[in-house]
Protein backbone atom coordinates (compact mmCIF):
# COMPACT_ATOMS: atom_id res chain seq x y z
CA UNK A 1 0.00 0.00 0.00
CA UNK A 2 1.26 3.51 -0.77
CA UNK A 3 1.79 5.89 2.23
CA UNK A 4 -1.24 8.80 1.75
CA UNK A 5 -0.36 11.49 -0.87
CA UNK A 6 0.50 14.57 0.43
CA UNK A 7 0.34 18.14 -1.68
CA UNK A 8 4.60 17.74 -2.18
CA UNK A 9 4.67 14.28 -3.97
CA UNK A 10 2.47 16.15 -6.69
CA UNK A 11 4.23 19.34 -6.38
CA UNK A 12 1.21 20.77 -7.05
CA UNK A 13 1.08 23.14 -3.92
CA UNK A 14 1.60 26.00 -6.47
CA UNK A 15 -2.47 26.00 -6.70
CA UNK A 16 -4.02 29.22 -6.82
CA UNK A 17 -6.32 29.21 -3.92
CA UNK A 18 -3.25 28.29 -1.78
CA UNK A 19 -1.62 31.14 -3.31
CA UNK A 20 -4.24 33.31 -2.49
CA UNK A 21 -5.81 33.92 -6.23
CA UNK A 22 -9.06 33.26 -5.78
CA UNK A 23 -11.62 34.44 -8.37
CA UNK A 24 -14.25 36.29 -5.74
CA UNK A 25 -18.23 36.15 -6.97
CA UNK A 26 -20.24 38.66 -5.53
CA UNK A 27 -23.30 38.36 -8.10
CA UNK A 28 -27.27 36.76 -7.42
CA UNK A 29 -26.67 33.06 -5.64
CA UNK A 30 -28.47 30.16 -7.43
CA UNK A 31 -28.39 27.37 -5.00
CA UNK A 32 -31.17 26.22 -2.52
CA UNK A 33 -31.77 27.84 1.09
CA UNK A 34 -29.88 25.94 4.01
CA UNK A 35 -33.70 24.69 5.31
CA UNK A 36 -32.80 22.18 2.85
CA UNK A 37 -30.25 20.39 5.36
CA UNK A 38 -33.72 18.86 7.80
CA UNK A 39 -34.06 16.72 4.56
CA UNK A 40 -31.10 14.45 5.85
CA UNK A 41 -30.60 15.59 9.29
CA UNK A 42 -34.03 14.35 9.98
CA UNK A 43 -33.18 11.38 9.18
CA UNK A 44 -30.36 11.52 11.73
CA UNK A 45 -31.29 12.33 14.78
CA UNK A 46 -34.40 9.93 15.66
CA UNK A 47 -35.62 11.39 18.43
CA UNK A 48 -35.43 15.21 16.88
CA UNK A 49 -37.89 17.63 15.23
CA UNK A 50 -37.36 20.40 13.32
CA UNK A 51 -39.99 22.73 13.17
CA UNK A 52 -39.36 25.52 10.69
CA UNK A 53 -40.58 28.74 11.20
CA UNK A 54 -41.89 29.93 7.90
CA UNK A 55 -43.84 30.07 5.10
CA UNK A 56 -45.96 27.88 2.48
CA UNK A 57 -42.82 28.40 0.37
CA UNK A 58 -40.78 26.71 3.14
CA UNK A 59 -43.31 23.88 3.64
CA UNK A 60 -43.41 23.55 0.01
CA UNK A 61 -39.97 23.40 -0.36
CA UNK A 62 -39.15 21.10 2.77
CA UNK A 63 -42.61 18.52 1.13
CA UNK A 64 -41.16 18.46 -2.47
CA UNK A 65 -36.98 18.19 -1.31
CA UNK A 66 -37.84 15.59 0.70
CA UNK A 67 -39.89 13.59 -2.14
CA UNK A 68 -43.34 12.08 -1.33
CA UNK A 69 -42.26 10.57 2.14
CA UNK A 70 -45.43 9.76 4.13
CA UNK A 71 -44.47 9.16 7.68
CA UNK A 72 -46.79 8.00 10.76
CA UNK A 73 -44.54 10.33 12.79
CA UNK A 74 -42.71 13.01 11.16
CA UNK A 75 -39.40 14.70 12.35
CA UNK A 76 -39.89 18.19 10.77
CA UNK A 77 -42.57 20.38 9.99
CA UNK A 78 -43.80 24.14 9.38
CA UNK A 79 -44.99 26.36 11.37
CA UNK A 80 -46.92 28.53 9.07
CA UNK A 81 -46.44 32.63 9.38
CA UNK A 82 -49.52 33.79 8.36
CA UNK A 83 -49.90 37.85 6.52
CA UNK A 84 -51.70 39.04 9.73
CA UNK A 85 -48.20 37.62 11.47
CA UNK A 86 -46.26 39.36 8.95
CA UNK A 87 -48.60 42.31 9.67
CA UNK A 88 -47.80 42.64 13.00
CA UNK A 89 -51.75 41.84 14.04
CA UNK A 90 -50.84 38.69 16.42
CA UNK A 91 -48.30 37.91 18.85
CA UNK A 92 -45.91 35.51 17.22
CA UNK A 93 -44.22 34.33 20.47
CA UNK A 94 -47.35 33.34 22.02
CA UNK A 95 -48.66 31.51 18.64
CA UNK A 96 -45.34 29.84 18.31
CA UNK A 97 -45.77 28.56 22.44
CA UNK A 98 -48.74 27.25 21.03
CA UNK A 99 -47.70 25.21 18.30
CA UNK A 100 -44.92 23.92 20.62
CA UNK A 101 -46.72 23.12 22.93
CA UNK A 102 -49.03 20.94 21.40
CA UNK A 103 -46.57 19.00 19.66
CA UNK A 104 -44.70 18.07 22.49
CA UNK A 105 -48.24 16.92 24.09
CA UNK A 106 -48.86 14.85 21.07
CA UNK A 107 -45.40 13.22 20.41
CA UNK A 108 -43.72 12.91 24.13
CA UNK A 109 -40.70 11.39 21.86
CA UNK A 110 -39.11 14.21 20.74
CA UNK A 111 -36.39 14.85 22.76
CA UNK A 112 -34.71 17.65 20.69
CA UNK A 113 -36.53 20.34 19.16
CA UNK A 114 -34.75 22.89 16.66
CA UNK A 115 -36.74 25.34 15.90
CA UNK A 116 -35.50 26.96 12.33
CA UNK A 117 -35.63 30.20 11.15
CA UNK A 118 -36.14 31.28 7.41
CA UNK A 119 -36.70 34.12 5.44
CA UNK A 120 -40.17 35.47 6.91
CA UNK A 121 -39.26 34.90 10.68
CA UNK A 122 -36.45 36.75 10.09
CA UNK A 123 -37.94 39.33 8.13
CA UNK A 124 -40.59 39.86 11.11
CA UNK A 125 -37.60 39.95 13.53
CA UNK A 126 -38.69 36.93 15.07
CA UNK A 127 -36.35 36.21 18.13
CA UNK A 128 -36.04 32.38 17.96
CA UNK A 129 -33.35 32.16 20.20
CA UNK A 130 -35.07 33.76 23.13
CA UNK A 131 -38.04 31.51 22.03
CA UNK A 132 -36.01 28.23 22.61
CA UNK A 133 -34.70 29.54 25.38
CA UNK A 134 -38.03 30.36 27.01
CA UNK A 135 -39.31 26.55 25.70
CA UNK A 136 -36.22 25.33 26.95
CA UNK A 137 -36.85 26.30 30.51
CA UNK A 138 -40.81 25.13 29.88
CA UNK A 139 -40.52 21.73 28.82
CA UNK A 140 -36.97 20.91 30.72
CA UNK A 141 -36.23 17.28 31.44
CA UNK A 142 -38.48 16.33 28.64
CA UNK A 143 -37.51 18.15 25.39
CA UNK A 144 -34.60 20.41 25.19
CA UNK A 145 -35.18 23.51 22.83
CA UNK A 146 -32.48 25.08 20.35
CA UNK A 147 -32.77 26.94 17.07
CA UNK A 148 -30.63 28.36 14.44
CA UNK A 149 -31.35 29.81 10.85
CA UNK A 150 -32.01 27.91 7.83
CA UNK A 151 -33.03 31.41 5.50
CA UNK A 152 -32.34 32.07 2.44
CA UNK A 153 -31.08 35.51 3.53
CA UNK A 154 -28.34 34.05 5.60
CA UNK A 155 -27.40 30.44 4.57
CA UNK A 156 -27.09 28.69 1.38
CA UNK A 157 -27.65 24.88 1.22
CA UNK A 158 -25.46 22.78 3.43
CA UNK A 159 -24.79 25.80 5.17
CA UNK A 160 -28.39 24.86 6.90
CA UNK A 161 -26.40 21.52 8.44
CA UNK A 162 -23.19 23.90 9.99
CA UNK A 163 -25.62 26.24 11.93
CA UNK A 164 -27.46 22.97 13.38
CA UNK A 165 -24.33 21.40 14.68
CA UNK A 166 -23.04 25.03 15.80
CA UNK A 167 -26.33 25.76 17.50
CA UNK A 168 -25.78 21.52 19.45
CA UNK A 169 -22.25 22.41 20.48
CA UNK A 170 -23.01 24.62 23.43
CA UNK A 171 -25.25 22.57 25.04
CA UNK A 172 -22.28 19.48 24.71
CA UNK A 173 -21.74 18.29 28.36
CA UNK A 174 -18.17 18.85 29.31
CA UNK A 175 -15.49 16.23 29.51
CA UNK A 176 -14.78 15.15 32.48
CA UNK A 177 -11.16 16.46 33.54
CA UNK A 178 -8.52 14.42 33.26
CA UNK A 179 -10.46 12.22 30.65
CA UNK A 180 -8.40 10.47 28.20
CA UNK A 181 -8.58 11.18 24.28
CA UNK A 182 -11.89 10.91 22.36
CA UNK A 183 -12.51 10.63 19.23
CA UNK A 184 -15.73 12.69 17.44
CA UNK A 185 -16.34 12.55 13.92
CA UNK A 186 -18.38 15.48 13.00
CA UNK A 187 -20.94 15.57 10.40
CA UNK A 188 -24.20 14.18 9.32
CA UNK A 189 -23.12 10.33 7.37
CA UNK A 190 -25.27 7.89 6.50
CA UNK A 191 -26.04 5.18 9.65
CA UNK A 192 -24.56 2.51 7.42
CA UNK A 193 -21.17 4.72 6.32
CA UNK A 194 -20.82 5.83 10.04
CA UNK A 195 -20.59 2.33 11.07
CA UNK A 196 -17.90 1.37 8.35
CA UNK A 197 -16.02 3.90 9.92
CA UNK A 198 -16.85 3.10 13.30
CA UNK A 199 -15.65 -0.63 12.85
CA UNK A 200 -12.11 0.65 11.20
CA UNK A 201 -11.45 2.68 13.80
CA UNK A 202 -12.30 -0.24 16.60
CA UNK A 203 -10.00 -1.94 14.28
CA UNK A 204 -7.52 0.32 14.51
CA UNK A 205 -7.53 0.23 18.58
CA UNK A 206 -9.67 3.56 18.66
CA UNK A 207 -11.24 2.70 21.79
CA UNK A 208 -14.10 5.84 22.53
CA UNK A 209 -15.23 7.58 18.61
CA UNK A 210 -18.60 9.70 19.24
CA UNK A 211 -20.53 11.34 16.18
CA UNK A 212 -21.64 14.72 16.17
CA UNK A 213 -24.83 14.78 16.11
CA UNK A 214 -25.48 10.92 17.67
CA UNK A 215 -28.85 9.06 16.79
CA UNK A 216 -29.94 10.28 19.55
CA UNK A 217 -30.30 13.17 21.55
CA UNK A 218 -29.11 11.59 25.23
CA UNK A 219 -26.11 10.55 23.02
CA UNK A 220 -24.67 13.75 21.43
CA UNK A 221 -21.15 13.56 22.80
CA UNK A 222 -19.37 15.21 25.39
CA UNK A 223 -16.46 18.13 24.65
CA UNK A 224 -13.33 19.31 25.91
CA UNK A 225 -9.90 19.44 25.33
CA UNK A 226 -9.29 15.59 24.94
CA UNK A 227 -11.67 15.64 22.15
CA UNK A 228 -9.80 15.16 18.49
CA UNK A 229 -12.18 15.51 15.61
CA UNK A 230 -12.05 14.42 12.28
CA UNK A 231 -14.84 16.69 9.63
CA UNK A 232 -16.76 14.56 7.70
CA UNK A 233 -18.29 17.28 5.54
CA UNK A 234 -15.97 20.44 4.50
CA UNK A 235 -18.81 22.83 4.72
CA UNK A 236 -18.83 22.56 8.57
CA UNK A 237 -16.33 26.24 9.39
CA UNK A 238 -18.44 27.42 12.07
CA UNK A 239 -19.18 24.17 13.78
CA UNK A 240 -15.64 23.46 13.49
CA UNK A 241 -14.70 26.77 15.64
CA UNK A 242 -17.17 26.43 17.90
CA UNK A 243 -15.68 23.18 18.80
CA UNK A 244 -12.34 24.81 19.13
CA UNK A 245 -13.59 27.26 21.54
CA UNK A 246 -14.63 24.30 23.67
CA UNK A 247 -11.02 23.28 23.63
CA UNK A 248 -11.35 20.60 21.33
CA UNK A 249 -8.44 19.90 18.56
CA UNK A 250 -9.06 19.74 14.77
CA UNK A 251 -7.93 16.94 12.88
CA UNK A 252 -6.16 18.07 9.31
CA UNK A 253 -6.83 15.66 6.86
CA UNK A 254 -8.43 15.47 3.23
CA UNK A 255 -12.18 14.65 3.06
CA UNK A 256 -12.67 10.99 2.97
CA UNK A 257 -13.81 10.66 -0.84
CA UNK A 258 -12.35 7.79 -2.21
CA UNK A 259 -9.69 5.79 -1.59
CA UNK A 260 -6.77 8.39 -1.29
CA UNK A 261 -9.06 11.00 0.36
CA UNK A 262 -9.91 8.31 2.99
CA UNK A 263 -6.71 7.31 3.74
CA UNK A 264 -5.70 10.66 4.71
CA UNK A 265 -8.91 10.84 6.74
CA UNK A 266 -8.07 7.73 8.35
CA UNK A 267 -4.46 8.31 9.09
CA UNK A 268 -4.76 11.83 10.37
CA UNK A 269 -6.89 9.92 13.48
CA UNK A 270 -4.46 7.22 13.72
CA UNK A 271 -1.30 9.74 13.80
CA UNK A 272 -3.26 11.87 16.62
CA UNK A 273 -3.68 8.25 18.50
CA UNK A 274 -0.33 6.82 18.42
CA UNK A 275 -1.46 4.10 16.13
CA UNK A 276 1.46 2.26 15.00
CA UNK A 277 1.90 2.67 11.13
CA UNK A 278 2.31 -0.96 10.30
CA UNK A 279 -0.65 -1.85 12.08
CA UNK A 280 -2.52 0.93 10.40
CA UNK A 281 -1.66 -0.19 7.24
CA UNK A 282 -2.90 -3.44 7.50
CA UNK A 283 -6.45 -2.57 8.88
CA UNK A 284 -7.13 -0.13 6.37
CA UNK A 285 -5.53 -2.27 3.17
CA UNK A 286 -8.37 -4.39 2.39
CA UNK A 287 -10.73 -0.99 2.25
CA UNK A 288 -8.43 0.78 0.49
CA UNK A 289 -7.67 -1.83 -2.10
CA UNK A 290 -11.59 -2.27 -2.61
CA UNK A 291 -11.99 1.21 -3.31
CA UNK A 292 -9.47 1.42 -5.78
CA UNK A 293 -10.63 -1.55 -7.74
CA UNK A 294 -14.14 -0.07 -7.19
CA UNK A 295 -13.29 3.13 -9.01
CA UNK A 296 -11.06 1.47 -11.64
CA UNK A 297 -13.67 0.76 -14.17
CA UNK A 298 -15.01 4.62 -14.15
CA UNK A 299 -11.48 5.89 -14.94
CA UNK A 300 -11.23 4.84 -18.74
CA UNK A 301 -14.79 6.83 -19.43
CA UNK A 302 -13.58 9.71 -16.79
CA UNK A 303 -9.66 10.07 -17.15
CA UNK A 304 -8.64 13.41 -19.98
CA UNK A 305 -11.95 15.03 -19.41
CA UNK A 306 -12.87 18.16 -18.52
CA UNK A 307 -15.12 19.27 -15.49
CA UNK A 308 -16.78 22.55 -14.33
CA UNK A 309 -17.98 22.57 -10.54
CA UNK A 310 -20.26 25.66 -10.36
CA UNK A 311 -20.71 26.93 -6.72
CA UNK A 312 -23.63 24.67 -4.85
CA UNK A 313 -22.66 22.25 -1.89
CA UNK A 314 -19.57 23.65 -0.85
CA UNK A 315 -18.28 19.85 -1.62
CA UNK A 316 -16.41 21.19 -4.45
CA UNK A 317 -12.81 21.26 -3.64
CA UNK A 318 -12.78 17.90 -2.38
CA UNK A 319 -14.54 16.13 -5.17
CA UNK A 320 -12.71 17.65 -7.29
CA UNK A 321 -9.51 16.53 -5.86
CA UNK A 322 -10.73 13.24 -5.88
CA UNK A 323 -11.58 13.23 -9.60
CA UNK A 324 -8.48 14.85 -10.33
CA UNK A 325 -5.83 12.52 -8.50
CA UNK A 326 -7.78 9.80 -8.10
CA UNK A 327 -9.56 9.64 -11.90
CA UNK A 328 -7.18 11.60 -13.95
CA UNK A 329 -10.35 14.58 -14.54
CA UNK A 330 -8.83 17.76 -15.62
CA UNK A 331 -10.48 20.57 -13.13
CA UNK A 332 -11.24 23.75 -14.94
CA UNK A 333 -12.78 25.64 -12.62
CA UNK A 334 -14.07 24.97 -9.03
CA UNK A 335 -16.29 27.30 -7.79
CA UNK A 336 -18.03 26.99 -4.08
CA UNK A 337 -20.27 29.61 -2.10
CA UNK A 338 -17.28 29.28 0.92
CA UNK A 339 -13.97 28.65 0.93
CA UNK A 340 -12.95 27.13 3.84
CA UNK A 341 -9.09 27.21 3.78
CA UNK A 342 -7.88 25.77 6.81
CA UNK A 343 -10.89 22.57 6.50
CA UNK A 344 -9.88 22.36 2.53
CA UNK A 345 -6.22 22.96 2.68
CA UNK A 346 -4.68 19.23 1.75
CA UNK A 347 -7.25 18.75 -0.56
CA UNK A 348 -6.50 22.19 -2.42
CA UNK A 349 -3.22 21.56 -2.53
CA UNK A 350 -4.18 18.57 -4.67
CA UNK A 351 -5.35 20.36 -7.00
CA UNK A 352 -3.66 21.26 -10.30
CA UNK A 353 -1.87 24.69 -10.17
CA UNK A 354 -3.82 25.58 -13.43
CA UNK A 355 -7.56 24.91 -11.56
CA UNK A 356 -9.91 28.83 -11.45
CA UNK A 357 -10.71 28.37 -7.64
CA UNK A 358 -13.84 30.53 -7.35
CA UNK A 359 -15.31 31.40 -4.28
CA UNK A 360 -18.83 33.00 -4.17
CA UNK A 361 -21.53 33.20 -6.97
CA UNK A 362 -22.14 35.57 -9.82
CA UNK A 363 -24.37 33.29 -12.30
CA UNK A 364 -24.25 34.97 -15.51
CA UNK A 365 -20.60 35.27 -15.59
CA UNK A 366 -20.17 31.90 -14.54
CA UNK A 367 -22.57 30.79 -17.30
CA UNK A 368 -20.26 32.81 -19.50
CA UNK A 369 -16.97 30.90 -18.45
CA UNK A 370 -18.96 27.44 -19.00
CA UNK A 371 -20.17 28.06 -22.11
CA UNK A 372 -16.59 29.75 -23.43
CA UNK A 373 -15.02 26.50 -21.48
CA UNK A 374 -17.58 23.65 -23.10
CA UNK A 375 -16.36 21.20 -20.27
CA UNK A 376 -17.18 17.33 -20.60
CA UNK A 377 -18.95 18.04 -17.86
CA UNK A 378 -20.90 20.49 -15.83
CA UNK A 379 -21.75 19.73 -12.23
CA UNK A 380 -24.20 22.68 -10.77
CA UNK A 381 -27.85 23.01 -8.97
CA UNK A 382 -30.81 21.63 -10.64
CA UNK A 383 -32.25 25.29 -12.23
CA UNK A 384 -29.12 25.50 -14.36
CA UNK A 385 -28.63 22.28 -15.67
CA UNK A 386 -31.71 21.93 -17.37
CA UNK A 387 -30.61 24.79 -19.82
CA UNK A 388 -27.39 24.01 -19.82
CA UNK A 389 -28.14 20.12 -21.34
CA UNK A 390 -30.59 22.25 -23.92
CA UNK A 391 -27.41 24.00 -25.18
CA UNK A 392 -24.95 20.39 -25.32
CA UNK A 393 -23.35 20.62 -22.15
CA UNK A 394 -23.50 17.26 -20.14
CA UNK A 395 -24.42 17.75 -16.81
CA UNK A 396 -24.33 16.36 -13.17
CA UNK A 397 -26.63 17.57 -10.66
CA UNK A 398 -25.02 18.93 -7.09
CA UNK A 399 -27.58 18.26 -4.93
CA UNK A 400 -27.50 13.79 -6.06
CA UNK A 401 -23.63 14.09 -4.17
CA UNK A 402 -25.32 15.89 -1.12
CA UNK A 403 -27.77 12.94 -0.82
CA UNK A 404 -26.10 9.91 -1.64
CA UNK A 405 -23.88 8.05 0.37
CA UNK A 406 -20.29 8.83 -1.30
CA UNK A 407 -17.95 9.00 1.98
CA UNK A 408 -15.47 6.09 2.67
CA UNK A 409 -13.87 3.25 0.64
CA UNK A 410 -17.15 1.14 0.10
CA UNK A 411 -18.90 4.40 -1.56
CA UNK A 412 -15.96 5.04 -3.69
CA UNK A 413 -17.29 3.34 -6.85
CA UNK A 414 -20.96 4.67 -6.28
CA UNK A 415 -19.11 8.01 -6.04
CA UNK A 416 -17.26 7.72 -9.24
CA UNK A 417 -19.83 6.12 -11.06
CA UNK A 418 -21.95 9.36 -9.98
CA UNK A 419 -19.91 11.42 -12.65
CA UNK A 420 -19.00 8.30 -15.00
CA UNK A 421 -23.31 8.18 -15.60
CA UNK A 422 -23.78 11.58 -17.18
CA UNK A 423 -21.59 11.13 -19.90
CA UNK A 424 -22.14 7.39 -20.42
CA UNK A 425 -25.90 9.10 -21.00
CA UNK A 426 -24.48 11.62 -23.64
CA UNK A 427 -22.04 8.67 -25.26
CA UNK A 428 -25.33 6.62 -25.91
CA UNK A 429 -27.52 9.49 -26.74
CA UNK A 430 -24.46 10.34 -29.68
CA UNK A 431 -24.72 7.06 -30.84
S1 LIG B 1 -36.27 30.05 4.02
FE1 LIG B 1 -36.47 31.64 2.47
S2 LIG B 1 -35.41 30.78 0.66
FE2 LIG B 1 -35.84 29.06 2.05
S3 LIG B 1 -37.82 28.26 1.36
FE3 LIG B 1 -38.26 29.72 3.01
S4 LIG B 1 -38.65 31.66 1.94
FE4 LIG B 1 -37.61 30.31 0.47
Amino acid sequence: MNAPVSAATLGCDAAPAIRGEVLRERGQREVFCGLTGIIWLHRKVQDAFFLVVGSRTCAHLLQSAAGVMVFAEPRFGTAIIEERDLAGMADCNEELDRVVDRLLARRPDIKLLFLVGSCPSEVIKLDLSRAAARLSVKHAGATKVLNYSGSGIETTFTEGEDACLAALVPVLRDAAPGAAPELMIVGALPDVVEDQFLRLFAQLGITTVRCLPARRAADMPPVGTNTRFLLAQPFLGETARCLEDRGAVRLDAMFPFGAEGTTSWLHAAAVAFGIDEMHFRSVIAPGRERAKRAIEHCRERLGGKSIFFMPDSQLEVPLARFLTQELGMVPIEVGTPYLHRRNLAQDLALLPAATVISEGQDVDRQLDRVRAAKPDLTVCGLGLANPLEAEGLTTKWAIELVFSPVHGFDQAGDLAELFARPLRRRDVLKV
